[in-house]
């Protein structure tokens, strides 16, 4: 084989617009894997023809086609520019996009050799041979020492091949013993050229592969086994280094699902990258099983410059913890988190509910912890519910009775990339729960699906659009479980006619979601400073292009972000200022929607908030009330101190005195107790 065409695996969705979409620069770049399949086969000498599905999708939408017939047209593409053999990478979210692209391809050109590789063909590798007969091949699990035999001789003696799954000359399908786990030494560099035109604020460098535990709801010891693998530190510090002084990113993310489980590691590894000049000073993250990490542990993490890191929690009884084998402390996983914010590290928690065997009163347990971290500046809770993916032990005890009920998991919801074709390939997906089981139902027993789906949805997008709003009615009703069902109740009286996903995703939802808490009598006191405010975000996100941009223009604003205009609680959580003003942003707005001269804006009690990143000053106005909360979460004082040294630094872009910045923090706080919201204690 003298070159090879390449095609990543979909992961867009199009529950965001494609105004969003333009926006996620990581679409644009192709995904780490095929960087690393492309490496691999470039250091065999074949010629790699590489598609990147998202951009494509991405081009075809921006071009005014419509989504229906994407993977017609990129099929199409492929068919024009692909050589005789094209290359699908696969995740479990997105494998009927893949499948339907593959056969399209087939269909228009027989005589193209389409192999499959990636985890979620591996999963369900002698299903998709039965049942897709335009698929020759499928490279099952780690690649790296079969693609030399595969380049070599795929259709002369394909039974020479370590785990290839193929077809005979009497069409049958022949399985090939696989090989050793594959020695992570020696891996060529991942093709990061091919990301270098997208400007990432990071990218991945593979720190090693596999997990030794197993819980139940996780596939990566099928793909991987449990063999855990390290590679050397030097090699991952080698990585580190090229794609900053090379590609020039300022971070890195550490690829590995678990990437320590012993803590003498994890500190020695920590104190390497701190001292060793290829990485000192480079900023990273990483995925860890919050039982690794100790408080020394997280102040090495905090001082060898790691940002942030992934936890999965899961669940927040222990109990469940128990059933579903991920077996982690509860008590232990708080005091870690602590222990991290303490250090400066920040952390995303995520969080599953909808487990067979869970009961109401637990999932109540995982939602006050996912509350918790909702209140944490530091922390990015994330809920799903449980997908059965194919490869995990809940898809091997329960693969009989799932069921196709259109509730389907976040978790797999970029699987409805092309929702508006989704039902085009409606018919594959219900035909196979073994090849599309993350788009299936598990039977739950204690709670009902609906509630579970809703639930997570509902999360999702209000602590992503109105976070502080989500607090506010927690602080208000009490429990966050009680707010979602109090919130679904209030959906009932509501006219959107979306539904599930589409709804949540839609300014429907933030529009019906700020006019419940509207009605809880317990957050009146905040209507007219705080709701209004959001209010305003919400008609600003309505505007038309032309009409922000005389916005811009007619405002004093300096420069606003259409890209994140509802990310309005993320902005406030950046680092900030705040400092009270006579004039509102949002009366700015007002005088320009009735075409009245800026001038004429009556003077009232507002604030502005200034966000730095590291070349710019921002500013934002927002109502006195929610600067007040702003400031009182994010541990005003000590935020305010770091930001008068900022403040003098950028001391010719602020208006006004310094000293406002204390005075606004004691104002707030001031605010907060007299409403009942903070106590003095
Ligand atoms: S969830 Fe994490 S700890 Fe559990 S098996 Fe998967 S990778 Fe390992």
């Amino acid at each position: 084989m003298k070159a090879i065409t390449l095609v990543s695996y979909p992961t867009a969705t199009d529950f965001d617009s494609l105004d969003t979409l333009k926006h996620i620069k990581y679409l644009k770049a192709p995904p780490f894997s095929i960087l690393v399949v492309t490496s691999l086969f470039r250091r065999l000498g074949v010629e790699v023809n590489l598609f990147n599905t998202d951009n494509e999708y991405l081009r075809h939408l921006d071009s005014g086609k419509d989504a229906k017939t994407f993977c017609e047209d990129f099929a199409g593409l492929l068919a024009e520019s692909a050589v005789s053999v094209a290359g699908f990478s696969s995740i479990c979210n997105s494998y009927y996009v893949t499948l339907a692209i593959a056969r399209e391809l087939k269909r228009k050109r027989p005589e193209i050799r389409v192999l499959l590789g990636g985890t979620h063909a591996t999963a369900t590798a002698m299903h998709t041979m039965e049942r897709c007969s335009y698929i020759d091949f499928i490279l099952a699990g780690e690649i790296e020492d079969s693609l030399e035999s595969f380049s070599r001789c795929y259709d002369a003696s394909p039974e020479d091949v370590p785990g290839l799954y193929w077809r005979d000359s009497r069409k049958t399908i022949r399985v090939n013993t696989f090989g050793p786990p594959p020695n992570l030494e020696d891996m060529p560099l991942p093709a990061y050229d091919l990301c270098d035109d997208y400007n990432l604020d990071s990218f991945m460098v593979e720190a090693g592969r596999g997990c030794p535990f197993h819980c139940r709801f996780c596939s990566t010891s099928h793909f991987f086994g449990r063999a855990y693998r390290l590679r050397p530190f030097d090699t991952i510090l080698d990585e580190a280094s090229v794609l900053n002084t090379k590609f020039g990113f300022p971070r890195i993310a550490l690829l590995h699902d678990n990437l320590f489980h012993s803590h003498r590691k994890l500190l020695s590894f920590c104190r390497k990258w701190k001292n060793d000049s290829r990485t000192e000073g480079l900023s990273w993250n990483c995925s860890l099983r919050a039982d690794s990490i100790s408080p020394e542990i997280a102040e090495e993490l905090s001082n060898s410059g790691c940002e942030s890191v992934f936890i999965g929690v899961e669940t927040g009884s222990q109990r469940v913890q128990q059933v579903i084998e991920k077996r982690l402390k509860i008590d232990k996983v708080r005091q870690v988190i602590d222990s991290l914010h303490k250090y400066g590290v920040r952390t995303t928690v995520a969080f599953m509910i909808g487990f067979p065997e869970e009961r109401r009163e637990e999932v109540r347990l995982t939602l006050d912890f996912y509350y918790e971290m909702l209140c944490r500046r530091l922390a990015s809770p994330q809920i799903d519910m449980l997908s059965p993916v194919n490869g995990s032990n809940y898809y091997e005890e329960y693969k009989e009775e799932l069921y196709y009920d259109e509730l389907t998991s976040a978790m797999a919801h970029q699987g409805d990339m092309l929702s508006s074709i989704s039902a085009h390939y409606d018919d594959m997906v219900r035909a196979s729960p073994e090849l599309f089981a993350a788009h299936y139902a598990l039977p739950l027993k204690f709670v009902e699906r609906e509630f579970v789906f809703e639930c997570t949805c509902f999360l999702r997008y209000a602590a992503y659009n109105m976070r502080w709003l989500l607090v506010m009615a927690v602080h208000a009703v009490g429990d966050l479980y009680d707010v979602v069902e109090l919130f679904l109740e209030y959906r009932k009286s509501t006219t959107s006619s979306l539904k599930g996903m589409l709804y949540y995703s839609n300014y429907d939802f933030l529009e019906d979601f700020l006019a419940f808490a509207a009605c809880l009598p317990q957050l009146q006191v905040f209507r007219q400073e705080c709701l209004d405010q959001y209010r305003f975000m919400l008609d600003a996100y309505s505007l038309s292009d032309e009409e922000f941009t005389a916005l811009k223009e007619m405002s004093s604003v300096q420069d606003v972000n259409r890209s994140c205009t509802l990310t309005l609680d993320d902005r406030l959580f950046a680092s900030c200022l705040t400092k009270f003003t006579r004039y509102s942003f949002s009366e700015v707005v007002d005088s320009f929607d009735k075409g009245d001269p800026v001038e004429n804006i009556a003077p009232m009690q507002s604030a502005i908030i200034l966000r730095a990143d590291s070349e710019h000053v921002f500013i934002e106005g927002v109502s006195v009330m929610t600067a007040a909360i702003v400031m009182a979460f994010e541990e005003g004082e000590v935020i305010a101190n770091a930001l008068e040294m900022l403040a003098e630094k950028h001391a010719d872009l602020l208006p006004g005195s310094v000293a406002n910045v204390r005075q606004g923090f004691l104002f707030a706080i001031q605010q907060l107790v007299a409403t009942g919201y903070l106590r003095p204690d």
